[in-house]
């Protein structure tokens, strides 16, 4: 529960019901606030079938603070193993709804970190889907890494060459995700789990489109059959401003506003700066972040999410606040949630600076924006290879070693202000190569609206509702016949 996780699904429930299915997401009450102006207004405008069903998550027996739902209120990285804990007390009552469902649920679609729904889809009989939020590109890259074992020879910063891919590709052991490195909480257990629910589920929903990876397609194909539909961006399922503007959260800024101050800029002009939903960065390594986006001289929008517990910290608020003084009307500061859709699709937007979240990710290539990779933790730095080796549509900050996750202060200052200067002036400076990055950026950006309306993910959508029609069908005629 977090919203790269929770936003892509709900945008999927929402292709799934445009393609006939009735789909209902089960989350916490508190998420369900949250996702409830994506939900409801989608099925009030579109008189589809989509609805939210809440149960309870239980804090208190887990040992989390009350109205502790969701992975960006955690208090403190030391309390995930709890969070986790939670998440698996919802098993049985999970269970017991599926069960007295009405009519009887065809099939299951699983965020990954719920590897137990496996044991819910076995005893119920129908087949259990996979979403792990990842791109083929990152899956392939972790595979080939696990299975060579080629990061074990390396120290931490000496790069390698992922083996077996079709592209170059070469990291560093210290930039891998967890698995490879573990963080200070052991969650190997549930990563096992995770793996093992991984090979038992019927068929992996994919956010990406084949045309964007074709190769990675195939190869993950080969692993897992036939059985992996490609579906997204599933972002695009998005059209009107509204949709776009609620997504995942509240706004911390009138949206009225932000396109006003948008609209008072050239096209192609504005750095959009936002780090995802979940770092939070040391204030030393902000006031780094803010001096380059500064010293660009461009018009930048800066999302400074609230839940980093270091941008409150109250000598940053000061500095923040003196930035905004020198730079005035060119910087836009949103403290806390930006309608991140929304302004990427306006036409003033000319870079993203991003974590490479693959949400994000896809969101920068469906607006056709070319982008400024700053990855920061788990396959981020897959993502940023792709962007910027691969796709061609971006120029990376230079980022040596992932941070983990909540342990950000023990990292110290990674990209400074002339890294994150340069790196924006190679995406922004409307040279050649900025403009061949920001050319490919829109073609693909043509490509997955083509993949969605019609193409390739379109006919894969079908694909799978056909799928899972015929493999209940199949399942309850089982059923019926083992009881005859
Ligand atoms: N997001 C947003 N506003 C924000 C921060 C994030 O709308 O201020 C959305 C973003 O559009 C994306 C998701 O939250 O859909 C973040 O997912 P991603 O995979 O990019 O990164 P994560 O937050 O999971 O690290």
């Amino acid at each position: 529960m977090a919203s790269g996780h929770q936003i892509p699904m709900v945008d999927m429930g929402k292709l799934l019901s445009q393609h006939g299915a009735t789909v209902t997401i089960v989350t916490t009450p508190l998420n369900a606030l949250r996702l409830d102006p994506m939900v409801t207004a989608h099925s009030a405008d579109s008189g589809l079938e989509i609805r939210l069903l809440p149960i309870r998550f239980p804090c208190a027996e887990a040992g989390l603070p009350e109205g502790c739902e969701n992975l960006e209120v955690l208090p403190s990285r030391n309390l995930s193993r709890n969070f986790f804990d939670a998440v698996r007390m919802l098993q049985q009552p999970l269970e017991k709804i599926l069960r007295d469902f009405q009519p009887p649920p065809t099939c299951i679609i699983s965020d990954k970190h719920l590897p137990w729904t496996v044991q819910i889809a076995s005893k119920l009989r129908i087949p259990r889907i996979l979403f792990d939020g990842m791109s083929c590109f990152s899956f392939v890259c972790s595979r080939n890494i696990m299975m060579s074992k080629v990061y074990e020879q390396q120290s931490d910063l000496e790069t390698f060459v992922v083996p077996g891919l079709p592209d170059q590709i070469e990291l560093t052991r210290a930039q891998l995700p967890s698995p490879f490195n573990h963080g200070s909480v052991n969650l190997v257990d549930l990563r096992e789990e995770i793996v093992e629910a991984e090979k038992a589920s019927y068929g992996w929903l994919i956010n990406s489109f084949e045309d964007l990876e074709k190769a990675y397609v195939q190869e993950c194909r080969k692993t897992k059959g036939d059985k992996v539909w490609c579906v997204g961006p599933v972002s695009l399922c998005n059209e009107g401003d509204s949709d776009k503007a609620h997504r995942g959260n509240k706004s911390s800024i009138n949206e009225g506003q932000c396109l006003k101050w948008l609209g008072s800029w050239p096209p192609s002009s504005v750095i959009y700066t936002c780090l995802g939903s979940l770092c939070c960065l040391t204030a030393p390594q902000l006031i780094e972040l803010g001096s380059g986006l500064e010293a660009t001289g461009r018009p930048f929008i800066w999302v400074i999410g609230k839940s980093g517990i270091t941008s409150s910290d109250d000598d940053f608020q000061k500095w923040a606040i003196e930035l905004e003084g020198r730079v005035q009307h060119r910087g836009l500061l949103i403290w806390g949630w930006a309608p991140q859709m929304l302004i990427l699709s306006h036409p003033s937007v000319g870079g993203f600076l991003t974590h490479c979240g693959w949400n994000s990710t896809l969101e920068g290539i469906c607006a056709g924006v070319p982008m400024v990779a700053w990855p920061l933790f788990s396959e981020q730095f897959y993502n940023e290879r792709f962007i910027v080796k691969v796709l061609g549509i971006g120029a990376s900050v230079g980022a040596c070693a992932a941070i983990r996750w909540g342990e950000e202060g023990k990292a110290g200052v990674l990209v400074k202000r002339e890294d994150v200067r340069k790196s924006a002036e190679e995406v922004m400076s409307g040279g050649r190569v900025s403009e061949e990055m920001r050319k490919k950026a829109m073609r693909l950006a043509e490509m997955a609206k083509r993949a969605i309306e019609g193409g390739s993910s379109y006919l894969e959508i079908k694909a799978f509702v056909e799928d899972v029609k015929q493999i209940s069908n199949k399942l309850r005629q089982e059923v019926k016949d083992l009881e005859e």
